[in-house]
């Protein structure tokens, strides 16, 4: 079972947030059959915007974050809500490059690209859905999220994802955190903390040790106090439906929907967050045509 666990210090100057995502990576890899290196550039991406997503205050509310790299990838695209359930897709799930010279992992940032754009869209019920944009830091993920904390939101954060893929490619560990600062930090809290993350090990590295989310949190805090405010299930969800198709057809034009029609006398779309197939003949396509006019 995936969750996201709430802790704050003593003092309640810290949001920190810890995932646990593996079912949901390995959710999203049964979907798409990615290689490796992309498991772990969707599966970093998708635990950070569930945090995020679950960081969202009102019930209807959505975030969207894009991750669009000069990499082989292309687009990276998660989508979660304020329970924090996510789904995700991307352009290209075959980019098969070597492991990383340096340390042997897997070379993420090779894969995304280290130029490129982060954009969330959070969709807060408002009339416009609020979108930043923000220059990629590396194509590493946490540290591209990072930048974009402290750029956008002006939020000093730090953040950790990781993904561990097994050899037979399914995903062994994922998960990952974001620890923010509230305003009124004090200095030797935020030295604390600068000291606990400098000697932390990788998100993966913690799990593989049987680590659960509750105890990177008490690892973050040492000498903090972790005080856990809440604990969130949390899991791959699409949210795909025959009137979200419907709606979607109605966007693509008449006169093309015409043209399938006349052509193929069918039309099947694929949804691309869980590949569920929607069909629709002839009188079915009518009928959207009818709700075009
Ligand atoms: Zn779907």
């Amino acid at each position: 079972m995936d969750y996201i666990i709430n802790a704050t210090n003593d003092n309640k100057e810290v949001s920190l947030y810890v995932a646990k995502t593996t079912d949901m990576v390995e959710t999203m890899r049964k979907y798409h059959n990615p290689t490796p290196v992309v498991s772990a550039a969707i599966g970093r991406s998708m635990t950070a915007t569930s945090i995020l997503g679950l960081s969202l205050k009102g019930e209807k509310n959505k975030i969207t974050t894009i991750i669009k790299g000069t990499g082989d990838i292309g687009n990276i695209t998660c989508v979660s809500d304020s329970t924090g359930n996510v789904k995700a897709c991307a352009t290209n799930y075959y980019v098969d490059i070597p492991l990383r010279e340096s340390d042997g992992k897997l070379d993420v940032s090779t894969a995304v690209g280290k130029d490129g754009i982060l954009t969330v869209i959070k969709d807060l019920g408002l009339k416009e859905p609020y979108v930043g944009h923000n220059k990629l830091f590396n194509g590493e993920i946490a540290q591209d999220y990072n930048a974009y904390l402290l750029e956008s939101e002006q939020l000093a954060s730090s953040v950790g994802l990781g993904v561990l893929v097994g050899e037979d490619y399914t995903i062994n560990h994922a998960g990952g955190f974001i620890v923010s600062l509230m305003p009124f930090t004090s200095e030797e809290t935020i030295a604390t903390l600068e000291d606990n993350i400098k000697n932390i090990r990788s998100v993966t590295s913690m799990m593989s040790e049987g680590k659960t989310p509750e105890d990177i949190a008490s690892i973050i805090l040492k000498g903090l106090g972790c005080n856990i405010l809440s604990t969130k299930e949390v899991k791959y969800n699409c949210d795909c439906s025959r009137q979200r198709m419907k709606t979607a057809l109605e966007t693509i034009g008449k006169d093309e929907l015409i043209d399938i029609k006349q052509k193929d006398h069918r039309l099947e779309i694929c949804c691309h967050f869980c590949d569920k197939k929607y069909l629709f003949d002839e009188t079915q396509i009518d009928e959207i045509l009818q709700n075009i006019c």
